[in-house]
């Protein structure tokens, strides 16, 4: 099998300074892709600023052989970060929201700022660079779009309501993404990594560490970007440290009862089983398999 190629494609990598972001562009590079290596160049937290991230993986990549420029934009900035790539050369064909920080405290202790700052990087930064990228996806009727999202979004993480609230958010955005893109044949898909990073530095003992190296992230990520992918979208992926696995939800049996007064607490109560009831789950994809889920006379309780 011949390896895939990103030839005459530009791929803008956010927070390329490190961790997956250095280890995606490195990666594209490698295999003949121009790369935007964005990094704003701070604080695990969010704090301080500095170009010195891009540069230093912007030279790599250009000691290689490789095509490079960098950006030292906030992702909250997405229009300057798109045209970067536009002016260096001349289009954006794959965009990896990655840039993110963390602000970890206990619910109880959030403070506004906390909340704000998260969700400003990662929700409002990544749809900022979408809806730059958005109009050169459409006119060429190409984009390939790859969102992070985290387990802590998926499951609830201790102390990360504010970033598990912005990483899940990811996920319903890059479902919507996936929809409308598809006509214009802009595929988006939606990452939980987990990778030995500044990030996971300090949570993580040096052992496990050793077996997520960011590198091990990367395949799954040029699978779904690659222009052979054309099927592939609107799906979450679990990835690292040599897994690989689809997610999706799952409803329950459930109940339908009747729209009236006897729709009471007591009602419900005496279905919980069926609300509950795992045994033959269905696999919605859209808000209109609900709609077809209280159409369906065939659930209606006689
Ligand atoms: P990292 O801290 O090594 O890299 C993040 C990069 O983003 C940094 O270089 C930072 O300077 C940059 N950045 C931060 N704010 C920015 C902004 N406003 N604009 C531009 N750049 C900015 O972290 P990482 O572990 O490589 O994480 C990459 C992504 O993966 C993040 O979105 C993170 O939330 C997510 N993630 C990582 C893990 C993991 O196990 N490492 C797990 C789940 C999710």
């Amino acid at each position: 099998m011949s390896e895939l190629r990103f030839d005459n494609q530009t791929v803008v990598v956010t927070g390329a300074g490190g961790g997956l972001g250095k280890a995606y562009a490195l990666f594209f590079a490698s295999r003949g892709a121009n790369v935007v290596v964005n990094d704003l160049g701070v604080s695990h937290s969010g704090e301080g600023k500095s170009g010195k991230a891009a540069d230093v993986v912007v030279e790599e990549i250009r000691a290689a052989g490789g095509k490079a420029v960098a950006n030292y934009d906030s992702v909250e900035n997405g229009e300057a970060i798109i045209e970067t790539a536009i002016k260096a050369f001349g289009r954006i064909d794959i965009l990896l929201n990655n840039a993110g920080i963390l602000r970890d405290i206990s619910f109880k202790n959030m403070k506004d700022s906390d909340w704000d700052l998260i969700n400003t990087v990662h929700t409002y930064g990544a749809y900022k660079c979408a809806r730059a990228a958005w109009p050169h996806f459409r006119k060429q009727k190409y984009g390939r779009v790859i969102n992070t999202a985290s387990a802590a979004g998926l499951f609830g993480s201790f102390g990360q309501a504010n970033y598990s609230a912005a990483k899940l958010g990811q996920v319903g955005f890059t479902e919507t993404l996936a929809k409308e893109g598809a006509k214009y044949n802009i595929i988006a898909n939606v990452i939980a990594p987990i990778a030995a990073s500044r990030m996971t530095a300090t949570v993580m003992p040096p052992d496990v560490l050793e077996n997520l190296k960011p590198d091990w992230v990367v395949p799954l990520v040029a699978t779904l970007v690659h222009s052979s992918n054309t099927t592939e979208t609107g799906g979450i992926y679990e990835v690292g440290g040599g897994h690989v696995a689809k997610l999706r939800w799952e409803r329950a049996k459930g109940a339908l009862l009747k729209t009236d007064d006897s729709l009471t607490p007591g009602a419900i109560a005496r279905k919980w089983s069926d609300v509950n009831d795992f045994s033959k789950p269905e696999y919605p994809t859209g808000p209109a398999d609900f709609m077809a889920f209280l159409e369906d006379g065939v659930k209606m309780p006689s």
